[in-house]
């Protein structure tokens, strides 16, 4: 699941979780596990997160594998929230490779700037995130554009690349991916 902050991936990979019994592999969710954990990571990466700006590779590299080399999850992943940079994107074909796996689809929620902008304040009142408030949401955003955009163009050219409109009804999309999905 590809698009900027608030397209709507996590609501989508919950969806196929609950249909397909696949696993959502959110990084996002897993940073903000080990911050409530207070674990050492979680001391580290919560000022990062707090201000909208990017975790270092060598943390969520680290997640991501330990749920690849899982057989329980064995192609059963969706990816939500990463990669989010040309290096994530390389680094996920090489472990997906060793560990006989690949990615079969790549969905593309297109939403542009001002409905985004909207989605997460009011995602804010319903999650409390502390990294959805006004001034960290544009952060995210311009984040996004300069080094998360360009994965989109890594993947636009491959034949499994699907792009959405993301400010379509949910069940519409979900609906659009699962006819994709049965090809
Ligand atoms: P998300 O829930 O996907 O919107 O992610 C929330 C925050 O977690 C982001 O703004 C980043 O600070 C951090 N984060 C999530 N995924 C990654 C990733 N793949 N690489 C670096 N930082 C990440």
């Amino acid at each position: 699941m590809f698009g900027p902050p608030g397209a709507g991936k996590g609501t989508q990979a919950q969806h196929l979780v609950k249909k397909y019994s696949y696993y959502q592999l959110s990084t996002g969710n897993l940073l903000r596990n080990e911050i409530e954990n207070k674990t050492i990571i979680g001391n580290q990466i919560s000022e990062l997160i707090g201000k909208g700006e990017m975790v270092t590779d060598a943390i969520v590299d680290n997640l991501i594998l330990n749920i690849i080399k899982n057989e329980k999850y064995k192609n059963k992943i969706i990816f939500d929230g990463y990669p989010r940079n040309i290096y994530q994107a390389k680094n996920l074909s090489k472990v997906l490779n060793e560990n006989n796996q690949k990615i079969d689809y790549i969905f593309f929620l297109n939403v542009k700037k001002e409905a985004i902008i909207k989605r997460i304040e009011k995602r804010k009142i319903l999650e409390k995130r502390s990294d959805d408030d006004a001034e960290t949401i544009l952060k995210r955003y311009d984040t996004y554009m300069e080094v998360t955009k360009p994965v989109l163009d890594y993947y636009s050219n491959n034949r499994n690349f699907h792009e959405l409109d993301g400010t379509k009804e949910i069940n519409d999309i979900s609906q659009k991916i699962e006819e994709i999905l049965k090809v």
